[in-house]
């Protein structure tokens, strides 16, 4: 297992990340992407965590069979919002225990009220935590446009460096634009940040969903975003076409740019990843 902090030193990470299933269906697409995806030699992958007892299970479960049955190096996310601090120390007890060293540290999306707890309150008090229990590689997530529970993007920022000055690195939300991650990088160096900003990327390949997505973290696919997807018309597979060809082109863009790494938001799929990849010379799709 490669500490994500060490990767990063030492180049560009290109990374994945899936989302733990619910049931069979779901199981299936997840080994069929993981499969599929295992042949890019990803840097690491990372897994999503709901929060409660049912996800706490889940996104160790994935965690546990990656590292037993592939050749991958996953990361597990964790967030505050829905344990007691006893009940996170126990969980990453059990991550440590499966040997990891990398770890995701979120605050969380809101739970309700009967599943959530508010002991800690922050993304920060959990990489404290994560710390002493002796990861030695932590990312949080950042948020290009501003988290929108901020009352605006400086006092984000202002947040973000507090976070980052204990992290190692930080993971942003998607986004559509390299103007949105120059600008969170320089003004995160104004504040005398300069750990590596790992981009995320989330292929358009429905704009209904994009924008459902989009929405849900408090962010908007840009207006010329959405006219270059929709100019070649309604049809779905033309707006997938055209939705790839966004992606790669920002990815090109950010590894200009001297991006950290990309990280693929694969929604458990494996083609939009492979097409942008292709598009940009890495791979075949
Ligand atoms: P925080 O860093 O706690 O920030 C939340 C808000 O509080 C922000 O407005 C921030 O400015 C403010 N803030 C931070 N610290 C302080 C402080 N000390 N004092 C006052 N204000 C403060 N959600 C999930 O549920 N599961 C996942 O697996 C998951 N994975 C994600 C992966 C990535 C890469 C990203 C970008 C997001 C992910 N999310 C996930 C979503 C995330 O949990 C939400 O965006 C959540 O609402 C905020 O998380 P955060 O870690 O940014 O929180």
């Amino acid at each position: 297992m490669f500490r994500i902090t060490d990767l990063l030193a030492a180049g560009t990470t290109f990374s994945f990340e899936f989302f733990p299933p619910k049931d069979e269906r779901e199981q299936r697409l997840l080994s069929a992407a993981i499969h599929d995806l295992e042949p890019l030699h990803p840097s690491f992958v990372s897994v999503t965590y709901r929060g409660g007892a049912v996800s706490r299970q889940r996104t160790t479960a994935v965690v546990a069979d990656l590292l037993k049955t592939t050749a991958l190096n996953p990361m597990a996310h964790l967030t505050c919002v829905a344990h007691p601090r006893f009940e996170l120390g126990e969980i990453m007890g059990g991550f440590r225990a499966l040997g990891m060293e990398n770890l995701l540290a979120l605050g969380g999306d809101p739970l309700p009220t009967e599943q959530s707890y508010q002991e800690l309150r922050h993304a920060s008090e959990l990489v404290e935590l994560g710390r002493r229990l002796g990861f030695a590689s932590i990312g949080v997530a950042a948020h290009p446009a501003g988290h929108p529970r901020s009352p605006d993007r400086q006092s984000d920022r202002t947040q973000l460096a507090a976070k980052l000055r204990l992290a190692d690195f930080a993971i942003t939300q998607f986004f559509f634009k390299v103007e949105e991650y120059l600008r969170l990088r320089d003004e995160l160096a104004a504040l005398g940040i300069t750990k590596p900003i790992v981009a995320g990327i989330m292929p358009i390949t429905s704009l209904v969903s994009a924008q459902r997505m989009a929405e849900l973290s408090g962010y908007a696919v840009p207006a010329d975003i959405v006219r270059r997807v929709t100019a070649g018309g309604e049809d779905p597979e033309e707006i997938r076409r055209r939705g790839i060809e966004v992606a790669a082109e920002l990815c090109a863009q950010l590894l200009e740019a001297k991006v950290a790494g990309l990280h693929f938001y694969t929604l458990n799929f494996s083609k939009a990843t492979r097409e942008v990849y292709a598009r940009l010379g890495l791979v075949t799709a």
